[in-house]
């Protein structure tokens, strides 16, 4: 914070559009993060904004307490057609924090409804990031989010991610042997493993392969142990399909939405469960799930998450992202040799660069070149010593090569 108040001039937008916003001396910027990878239909896009136009002309507001509206319906209709199969029910809450907040709790009281109160522990990733509520950032894995709270945090195991090129690295063989070892040993205690699916995003972008998932998948059927995989960040087209779990082949038992589910347009998110999670809150009072966001399920939500929605089929986003996410892989490849790059890597619509060996997150290098694109006119807020694009799908051909080359002028400038 000290630095903060010392240094930074922060950017002032007044309005923004597709990829870009601007500022208020008329200076504008590419997006690269799509404003932390919630925009994913660009700024602004005008079918939203009329969405919501729209509803707001209707009906604002009513609470999902006997009580329901079409939106809601509707939406929670749209989002089971379209998930990965076995996901049937929809809870409704107000973002990513409380997506996984949600999933937890659920987890938690089935296995109480289930008459095995005992499983309450948790299993995440080294390096994971899954929100910032005391629940959500139990499992997180970055160390610096986490240690302030760390004596009041709920019980997370942390096992490593696979590391290497390749599911027949040592490093995929080590982690399938960590995860393995604590499900055959401590399943009797073990709530839900929680995943972010093909990619650690807060860690640093850190990618593995989908033979990770499947093999956490397979184990936590033969444990009889819930999987909770987290969409938040790449749900939605991030990783080049609608969701990272069907391009993995892997269905959950609980999937967190948000971010590109309202399409950067307002606060909404959505837990997604099996029919088994659900039917064990069926029978007593007692067994019933008691917990409701006061704008749990809100109509302006609901119309625009439905609107993108409607974007993503009529527009064919998924499809169209084919060809622009192998810009950004060969960009990003290409981008290995300039001289201080460590790794390169990408996945979908996300290239990233690590700047120095390990990446630390607290890393000034990332910071360097953030200043040298904020001046060839790109927002490129990096991630420590890791620089990354995650820009909107829909980002035009000729925007994103301007984009790609910032990035790599701002690194060379910036490490040379
Ligand atoms: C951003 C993020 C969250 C938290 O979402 P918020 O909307 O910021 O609360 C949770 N999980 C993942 C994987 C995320 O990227």
């Amino acid at each position: 914070m000290q630095r903060y108040i010392d240094e930074v001039d922060p950017l002032c937008v007044e309005r923004a559009a597709g990829a870009r916003f601007f500022d208020v001396d008329g200076r504008s910027y590419l997006d690269a993060n799509s404003s932390w990878w919630v925009s994913t239909l660009g700024h602004n896009h005008p079918r939203l904004v009329e969405a919501l136009a729209r509803q707001a002309g209707r009906l604002c507001h009513v609470s999902l307490a006997g009580v329901t509206h079409e939106g809601a319906a509707k939406l929670g209709e749209e989002l089971v057609a379209i998930a990965p199969p076995g996901l049937v029910k929809v809870f409704y809450s107000d973002d990513g924090s409380t997506a996984v907040e949600v999933a937890l709790k659920l987890a938690l009281q089935m296995w109480q409804n289930e008459g095995r109160p005992q499983r309450r522990r948790f299993v995440a990733l080294d390096g994971a990031f899954h929100g910032e509520t005391i629940g959500a950032a139990s499992l997180g894995g970055v160390e610096v989010f986490r240690r302030p709270f760390a004596g009041v945090l709920m019980e997370c195991i942390h096992v490593p991610p696979p590391e290497g090129d390749a599911p027949e690295d040592a490093g995929y063989a080590r982690a399938f042997e960590a995860l393995e070892k604590l499900l055959a040993e401590g399943s009797d205690t073990i709530a839900a493993v929680v995943l972010e699916p093909l990619v650690q995003g807060a860690a640093g972008m850190r990618m593995y392969d989908a033979a990770y998932l499947r093999h956490a998948r397979a184990l936590c059927d033969r444990y009889d142990v819930l999987l909770v995989i987290d969409e938040v960040f790449t749900g939605y087209g991030r990783t080049g399909a609608m969701w990272a779990s069907t391009r993995a082949g892997v269905a959950p038992d609980l999937m967190c939405l948000a971010k590109g589910f309202s399409g950067g347009m307002f606060p909404m998110a959505a837990t997604l469960a099996t029919g088994r999670v659900f039917d064990a809150f069926l029978g007593a009072p007692e067994r019933a799930f008691y917990y409701g966001h006061s704008f749990c399920g809100n109509p302006l939500g609901a119309a625009i998450a439905r609107e993108v929605l409607a974007i993503f089929r009529e527009e064919e986003i998924v499809a169209k992202v084919q060809p622009k996410a192998a810009r950004i892989t060969k960009a990003f490849a290409a981008m290995r040799e300039i001289p201080g790059v460590v790794r390169s890597r990408s996945l979908g619509m996300i290239g990233a660069l690590d700047l120095s060996k390990g990446a630390a997150y607290l890393g000034e290098l990332g910071w360097k070149v953030y200043v040298e694109a904020r001046k060839r006119g790109a927002y490129l807020r990096p991630l420590g010593d890791v620089v990354y694009v995650a820009p909107p799908l829909t980002i035009p051909d000729d925007e994103l090569e301007t984009l790609l080359g910032i990035v790599e002028e701002s690194v060379r400038a910036a490490l040379g």
